[in-house]
């Protein structure tokens, strides 16, 4: 009985490991993302087609789970999600739950100025759902997003990408939160932000 309990065990783990969905939100997990980031970047460097990554990240949702515990702030999570599954629409486009409450979203394509545009509706549409959030900008829950276009002479392009769609999140953040701000072209990763 036991010997048959592992087995199963082992099984779901298997099942766990293949799985390319996050279980709460039902976006790409973290695993997919990393798969589809590389082979995206590979296409777009042999087609020199642009392509854009986007950093999500929800403002504040410490005191979010603070005030209204968990359980609340796992529903506000698959709100977010449902709002990049609504956005991103075109066949290569991927929206990934990137880990806790970040996102990121992948723009094959698309220039830093398309980004930064879907960005900015992404950015609003969450402010629309009109969450309440005590400690929230305007009352509301909203996110922060960082947008990076992948430099196709870089061999390393969608590995560095996130470091430069992170930073700009970085400075988001320090900015103010509730807004999108886009990588600058010589930006490495892990620039500090903008005092
Ligand atoms: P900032 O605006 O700087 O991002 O502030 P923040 O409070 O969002 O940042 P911080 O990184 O301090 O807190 C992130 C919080 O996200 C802490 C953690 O409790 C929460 N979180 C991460 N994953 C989950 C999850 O799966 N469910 C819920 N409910 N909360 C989560
Ligand atoms: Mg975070
Ligand atoms: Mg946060």
């Amino acid at each position: 009985m036991a010997e048959r309990t592992q087995a199963l065990v082992e099984a779901n783990q298997r099942l766990v490991g293949l799985s390319l969905t996050d279980g709460l939100t039902g976006l790409a997990n973290r695993r997919h993302f990393d798969e589809v980031l590389a082979q995206e970047g590979d296409r777009s460097r042999r087609d020199r087609r642009p392509m854009s990554l986007l950093m999500l990240d929800v403002d504040w949702f410490k005191y979010y789970n603070d005030q209204f515990g968990h359980p609340a702030g796992d529903v506000v999570l698959c709100q977010v999600a449902r709002v990049l599954l609504e956005s991103v629409r075109r066949p290569g486009d991927l929206a990934a739950r990137y880990g806790g409450e970040e996102f990121a979203v992948i723009l094959p394509g698309l220039d830093v100025r398309a980004a930064q545009a879907m960005a900015e509706r992404i950015r609003a549409r969450v402010e629309a759902l009109g969450i309440v959030h005590a400690h929230g900008l305007s009352g509301r829950v909203t996110i922060s997003i960082g947008v990076a276009e992948m430099d196709l002479d870089d061999a390393h392009g969608a590995g560095t990408l996130v470091g430069q769609a992170d930073a700009a999140l970085y400075r988001a953040k320090a900015g103010g939160r509730n807004r999108v701000e886009t990588a600058r072209p010589d930006a490495g990763p892990g620039e500090p932000a903008a005092s």
